[in-house]
C-alpha cells in the first residue's frame, strides 16, 4: 500500500493535509512544521527523504539515531523516545535536539553534561496531563517548574534552550489537544515567551493544527508500516 509510493508521493499528501488544514482554520500553513519520525525504518529509507529535502529527523532510540547520524553526515536528528540517564551523553553527541525531557534530574544532568561537552542543543519538556491513562513518560503539570529551574542553572544559559512542550495524548482523546494548548497558554504568559508545541501523528495531525500545534511528528504516512 503506503509503501507501493514513493517517499516524495506521501510527502506531498502530507504537506497538502497540512497546508488545507492550517488555510480551513485560518493559520498560515508555514506556521506548521512537519518532523519526519524515521524510527525503526532503515538508513535508505532516510537517504530517500533526504533527496527531497528532508534532513532532519526524529528517533526514539538513543543508539538507533547515533547510528543512522554517522551514516548519514548531512542529517539532523531529534530524540523523540525516553531518555534514560546513562544515555545523556551520547543523547547529547549525536542528537541537535532533545524532545522528552520529563524530570529534573535529567535537565539538570543535560545541563552539566552539555557544559562539560561545550555543546548547544534545543530541549522540549514532554507533558503528560492525562496521568494513568498514557506510559508514554511526560510530566505532570507540576513537574515543569522544577524542569525549567534545572534547565535554567547557573552559567551558560543558552547551552539548552526550551523550544516548547511536546505531548503524546493517549489515542483518540481529541480533547488533549485542545488542553494542551490551553497549558501552553498559561505557560507563556507565565513565562512572557512563545512556547511552540509539538502534538499531532500520522492519524490526528488535523486536530492538533486546528488546535494551535506549531509541530507536527509523522512517522507512518511519511515512510509507510513499521516493522
Ligand atoms: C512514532 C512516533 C510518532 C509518529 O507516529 P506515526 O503515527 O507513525 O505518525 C510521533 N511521535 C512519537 C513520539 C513517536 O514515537
Amino acid at each position: 500500500m503506503a509503501m507501493m509510493n514513493s517517499f516524495k508521493e506521501r510527502l506531498e499528501k502530507v504537506k497538502t493535509r497540512i497546508r488545507l488544514t492550517a488555510e480551513a482554520c485560518g493559520r498560515d500553513p508555514c506556521s506548521v512544521s512537519l518532523l519526519a519520525v524515521s524510527k525503526y525504518h532503515p538508513v535508505e529509507a532516510l537517504r530517500e527523504a533526504m533527496e527531497c529535502g528532508v534532513t532532519h529527523f526524529a528517533e526514539n532510540y538513543v543508539q538507533e539515531g547515533a547510528s543512522k547520524s554517522l551514516e548519514l553526515p548531512g542529517a539532523t536528528f531529534a530524540l523523540s523516545g525516553p531518555l534514560q540517564r546513562n544515555k545523556v551523553k551520547p543523547a547529547l553527541q549525536y542528537f541537535k535536539e532533545l524532545m522528552t525531557v520529563d524530570r529534573p534530574e535529567l535537565a539538570s544532568r543535560l545541563f552539566r553534561i552539555a557544559e562539560e561537552m561545550n555543546v548547544s542543543r534545543d530541549v522540549w519538556i514532554q507533558i503528560d496531563l492525562w496521568g494513568e491513562l498514557t506510559k508514554m513518560g511526560g510530566c505532570s503539570p507540576t513537574g515543569v517548574q522544577p524542569i525549567l529551574d534545572a534547565l535554567d542553572a547557573p552559567g551558560d544559559s543558552k547551552r539548552l534552550s526550551l523550544k516548547g512542550f511536546m505531548a503524546i495524548p493517549p489515542f483518540g482523546m481529541t480533547s488533549a489537544f485542545g488542553e494542551m494548548a490551553n497549558f501552553r497558554e498559561d505557560w507563556q504568559q507565565r513565562l512572557g515567551r512563545r512556547l511552540l508545541l509539538s502534538m499531532g501523528m500520522s492519524d490526528d495531525l488535523e486536530e492538533a493544527i486546528r488546535a494551535g500545534s506549531d509541530q507536527v511528528r509523522v512517522g507512518t504516512a511519511l515512510f509507510g508500516e513499521r516493522y
